[in-house]
């Protein structure tokens, strides 16, 4: 190690902001990476799975967990684009930083071809970029997966800059939630959103980016025959309804399910088709950030935990690659045509379980009745802290 490198090492601690954790630990997030590895590799290979794939927002949470499963279930080569932000300063970089070169080099160790792309998904520019690679990688990708969670988009087109909203609407939602700072449950009340709002949060995250991401590899003739793409949405149970499914990130969903349909109709001619796989609620950046889920999330894990059903994202996404996309199997689609790999999570004794916690849940028995703790866990770990194995007393240099 040379003078400066010495000098730059720190010790790094998590400091939490409200709901996000402003430092990460590049020691600990590589270990996250490896932990989620050796998970499915103890699985075993997945058969018939694509050999070539894009992974869209590919460094956290559910997209870091396809690109695993792919590369370590399905011995695929990977190109991954994020937006994620180096070290500066001294200072840690973000934790999809550290995930996507922690997975670089097990993907290369490994002899699989790995590439990242760090840069705006939404832009022109970096759909470029990711053309350019698939080229590099040898033509063309079975699999394209859209996991993106952004709160802002700026239109590659217009150069308009649409920012998200987390709201119900048409009137105002007041229920339960969990300030996860202070661990206090308290009641929120949140105004509905207004028609600009609404429509712009749809521009963030509907299927606008989704269908241009498939009209680029279309164009660029690097969709493979047979190719299959997918992206992510969650509809969770009653309680969270007024702000996910039918609140504003809800009519973004359903833009979603349209662009599938209509990208399976424009991917006729290579064969393709395009699914929407609803998945379980859990802990990332993303779903922390949105009232009421992480104290529904806390009660869930204790529930799922108990009857044994607990799934994490890579538990999740090797059984979406092993039950529904691959392995001599199809998509059991329910009647709008989604997978629904949140079967487990919406299991009715699950969801009446969960309803009578809620009914009951306060400050004061929180801990008692609900999985807090494994919640505060998670959340950590997706900062690379709390891994096991890992010396967080020792110096780590972060600009790695
Ligand atoms: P996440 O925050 O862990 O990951 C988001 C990813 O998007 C990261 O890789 C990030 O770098 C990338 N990203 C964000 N803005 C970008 C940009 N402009 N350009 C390039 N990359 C960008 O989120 P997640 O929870 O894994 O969510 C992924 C998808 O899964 C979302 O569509 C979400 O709605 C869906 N989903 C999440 C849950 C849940 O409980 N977390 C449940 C069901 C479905």
């Amino acid at each position: 190690m040379s003078t400066t490198e010495e000098k730059s090492a720190i010790v790094i601690k998590p400091r939490i902001r409200g709901f996000i954790c402003i430092t990460s630990h590049p020691t600990g997030c590589a270990a996250h990476v490896q932990e989620q590895i050796d998970y499915v590799q103890k699985q075993g290979l997945i058969q018939g799975t694509p050999k070539k794939v894009l992974v869209i927002g590919a460094s956290t949470g559910y997209g870091l967990a396809s690109r695993i499963t792919a590369a370590f279930a399905g011995k695929a080569d990977t190109i991954g684009v994020f937006f994620e932000k180096p070290s500066e300063n001294g200072k840690p970089a973000t934790a999809g930083w550290y995930n996507s070169i922690a997975f670089e080099k097990a993907a290369k160790a490994a002899g699989l071809y790995a590439k990242n792309i760090n840069g705006d998904a939404f832009s022109d520019g970096v759909k470029e970029q990711a053309i350019q690679a698939i080229k590099e990688m040898g033509g063309k990708v079975d699999l394209v997966v859209y996991s993106l969670a952004s709160p802002v988009r700026s239109h590659p087109k217009s150069g308009t800059v649409f920012r998200s909203v987390l709201k119900p609407v048409g009137s105002v939602f007041t229920n339960k939630t969990l300030d996860t700072d202070k661990s206090i449950v308290k009641n929120i009340s949140i105004e509905p959103a207004n028609e600009q709002e609404m429509s712009d949060t749809v521009e963030v995250m509907g299927g606008d980016d989704w269908r241009l991401w498939i009209d680029a590899l279309k164009k660029a003739d690097a969709l493979a025959d047979g190719v299959v793409t997918v992206a992510y949405s969650y509809i969770g149970p009653e309680v969270t309804w007024p702000i996910y499914r039918d609140g504003t990130i809800g009519r973004a969903k359903k833009d979603v399910e349209i662009a599938a349909k209509d990208i399976t109709n424009e991917l006729a001619g290579v064969h393709g088709k395009a699914y929407v796989s609803i998945n379980k609620a859990l802990v990332t950046q993303a779903s922390s950030a949105i009232p009421v889920v992480p104290l529904y999330i806390s009660l869930l894990y204790k529930v799922m935990k108990e009857s044994k059903s607990h799934e994490g994202c890579i538990e999740q996404m090797y059984r979406l690659f092993a039950t529904q996309l691959y392995n001599g199997n199809r998509p059991h689609l329910d009647s709008e045509g989604r997978i629904r790999i949140d079967d487990w999570e919406m299991d009715p004794a699950t969801q009446s379980k969960v309803q009578a916690l809620w009914d009951k849940v306060t400050t004061e028995n929180l801990n008692e009745i609900s999985d807090f703790e494994g919640y505060k866990t998670e959340f950590l770990k997706l900062f690379g802290f709390g891994l096991s194995g890992v010396d967080y007393d020792k110096e780590v240099d972060p600009a790695i």
